[in-house]
């Protein structure tokens, strides 16, 4: 049965039903189907129509990467709910291959376009809701439209590079029957533009594939949200999976050579030889049909919303990539591309337009990307941000905690790095790596409720988690977070950082065997267990900056010197956080955390 003309239901027979409003929905991925989904569970009589340009509504574009790669192997997989679901149990009508074209706020009607006829109809609506997601940064470079080169952000962009992988598969697998030189399996090239997760996503799968993969991004680190010595443990772990990585160069121009080979040629003058490129340049706010309606649009050019998700229109809603949303631990517009902020916001149109008293709360980033195994993920801000703002009401603490505990088998080292106010304790952000994905996931994502209820490090000192020797530990990382914070606030750990040691006197407390792994120039080694009886060593007019491995016997040494009248501060994370430095001016050195691997050769660009 057409949905636009289903009975009432549930009212007395003889009583006219009230006008059913009638709500159209552009877009029909996570916002719009998030909301279209919510508000027929809200209201069983609105006429709710969504109109989606591609061919399919409601789909994981998250698991396109997982599915070029191979790991998700049916594309029907990534089909969440289809266009007769949404009709059947939903009763809403939904139009694929259906483009929303423009929108008169003040008739309150909206122009669709018949994709495949080209037919445009006029629909009115009592309330409209944009969800257009994002498009994909695409630069007018010369030869950015030649074969070979794809986006990553629909369906069928993954079945057209499957495609593509596929048959130069066959070609080469033809190529072999016929020679009968199996042996010989020339080496197919890859290059990814774009050093965020969808990126580093891409790069994985493409090494799974048998790619030699090169990253090519114009920042000096890859995945933007991480602070640098983070990101330059990422770097490293890419490097060992075999991904050469070619940072701080932009792509210039793409080229085909002789043979169909692509070439992509950057700012610095290199020129990578490619089988296939993917342009993961980042996304920015779909605004067109918002623009042209004369709807306000941001600071940072996506669509302005308030906290309902309304625009400036009061009939008009917007939720997703295309909208600004308040960053709630900078204050800031900022813009976002990221399916759990969609989702909820689609949801908060739906209760608005319902009549509910909705509200979103804005977003603090969190996200992580799994790589080669380990995991990387952020929530709220980071270090450089706090900085280029000129905050300096801010600490950051580094731990080196075990996922699990470590008596239990497979317990693995995570980094971690909070950031927190120091006049109250606020939790800022944090960033956590480890090669134990799950338990990286855990921290942040407890991190980030946490700091999306607003708590301090105190209560991170109080939080009660799961624990069992698999999964954790009876002070977890995240309360030995707030217990390590909470000591520097109160003045039980004076904290220093291995960027500000100029000057001062170094005290390592580790055992002498421990040096050989590696030991700072300068510094004076008395053991831990040696301390008390040696404190005549050390001076009583210097800041002592203590070492060990982590932080921990450095802080029960600083406890001691503390009682004996002597100034003295644990160098925050120790060797371990040092490490992180080292590996932030050399991005083939390895850091602790992550597994070594072996080095792949250095890049080879020919120069042009
Ligand atoms: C490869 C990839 C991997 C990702 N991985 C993650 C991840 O791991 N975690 C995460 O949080 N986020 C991830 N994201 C981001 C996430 O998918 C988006 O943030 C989210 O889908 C945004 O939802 P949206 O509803 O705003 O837009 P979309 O989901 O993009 O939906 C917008 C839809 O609107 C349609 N549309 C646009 N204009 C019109 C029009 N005029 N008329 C009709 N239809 C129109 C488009 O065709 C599109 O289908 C990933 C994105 C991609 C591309």
């Amino acid at each position: 049965m057409d949905v636009r003309h289903r009975p009432h239901t549930g009212r007395a027979p003889g009583v006219n039903p009230p006008a059913r409003r009638k709500v159209i929905i552009v877009g029909g991925v996570a916002g719009g189907a998030s909301c279209a989904a919510r508000l027929r569970r809200l209201d069983e009589d609105a006429e709710i129509l969504m109109v989606e340009r591609g061919p399919y509504v409601s789909y994981a574009n998250c698991g396109l990467p997982y599915h070029i790669g191979g790991v998700i192997p049916k594309e029907s997989s990534l089909l969440v709910a289809s266009e007769q679901v949404f009709r059947e149990q939903f009763a809403i009508d939904v139009r694929t291959g259906c483009e929303a074209v423009a929108i008169a706020p003040r008739a309150r009607t909206v122009d669709l376009r018949n994709v495949a006829t080209g037919e445009v109809t006029t629909e009115s609506y009592d309330a409209l809701v944009l969800a257009p997601g994002a498009v994909s940064i695409h630069p007018p470079l010369p030869g950015i439209d030649l074969p070979g080169i794809f986006h990553v952000r629909t369906v069928p962009d993954a079945r057209a590079i499957r495609e593509w992988i596929e048959r130069g598969t066959s070609f080469l697998t033809g190529m072999f029957n016929y020679s009968g030189i199996q042996a010989i399996k020339p080496l197919r090239r890859a290059v990814v533009v774009g050093g965020g997760f969808i990126g580093l996503e891409m790069a994985e799968n493409l090494v799974h594939l048998g790619f030699d993969v090169t990253l090519v991004e114009m920042l000096d680190q890859v995945l933007a949200p991480l602070d640098r010595e983070f990101a330059r443990i990422v770097e490293a772990h890419l490097v060992r999976h075999g991904v050469h990585l070619a940072l701080s160069d932009g792509v210039a121009a793409f080229a085909q050579r002789e043979g169909g080979v692509l070439e992509v040629q950057t700012k610095g003058g290199k020129a990578y030889p490619a089988d296939l490129v993917i342009l993961a340049l980042g996304v920015r706010p779909d605004t067109a049909l918002a623009r042209a309606a004369g709807l306000a649009l941001g600071e940072r050019g996506g669509i302005r919303v308030d906290e309902q998700m309304r625009t400036s229109d009061p009939h008009i809603f917007a939720v997703g990539d295309a909208v600004e949303v308040k960053d709630v631990v900078t204050g800031r517009w900022s813009l976002l591309a990221l399916a759990g902020p969609a989702n909820r916001q689609g949801r908060v149109a739906a209760d608005v337009i319902a009549g509910r008293d909705a509200r979103f709360r804005g977003t603090q980033g969190t996200a992580i990307v799994g790589l080669f195994g380990g995991a990387a993920a952020w929530t709220g801000v980071n270090e450089k941000t706090l900085q280029k703002l000129g905050n300096t009401d801010c600490e950051k603490i580094y731990l080196f905690p075990n996922s699990h505990a470590g008596y239990y088998p497979g317990a693995k080292p995570l980094e971690l790095k909070v950031l927190f106010r120091k006049s109250d304790g606020c939790l800022l952000g944090a960033q956590a790596l480890g090669l134990d994905a799950p338990a990286v996931d855990k921290r942040i994502s407890a991190l980030a409720m946490a700091i999306q209820m607003g708590a301090t490090i105190y209560d991170l000192e109080e939080a009660e988690l799961c624990y069992a020797p698999q999964f954790g530990s009876a002070k977890d990382p995240v309360n030995f977070a707030g217990m390590v914070a909470a000591d520097v606030l109160r003045g039980d750990m004076p904290l220093a950082h291995w960027t500000a040691t100029n000057g001062t006197f170094l005290l390592d407390v580790r055992e002498p065997v421990e040096l050989a792994v590696g030991s700072v120039p300068g510094a004076v080694n008395i053991p831990l267990g040696q301390l008390r009886a040696r404190l005549g060593e050390l001076p009583r007019n210097r800041d002592i900056h203590v070492i060990c491995r982590s932080g921990q016997r450095a802080y029960m040494a600083t406890r001691v010197l503390m009682h004996a009248g002597l100034r003295a501060r644990v160098l925050s994370g120790g060797m371990m956080s040092r490490a992180m430095l080292v590996v932030t001016e050399d991005t083939t050195a390895s850091h602790p955390g992550w597994s070594p691997a072996p080095a792949p050769p250095a890049p080879a660009p020919q120069t042009r």
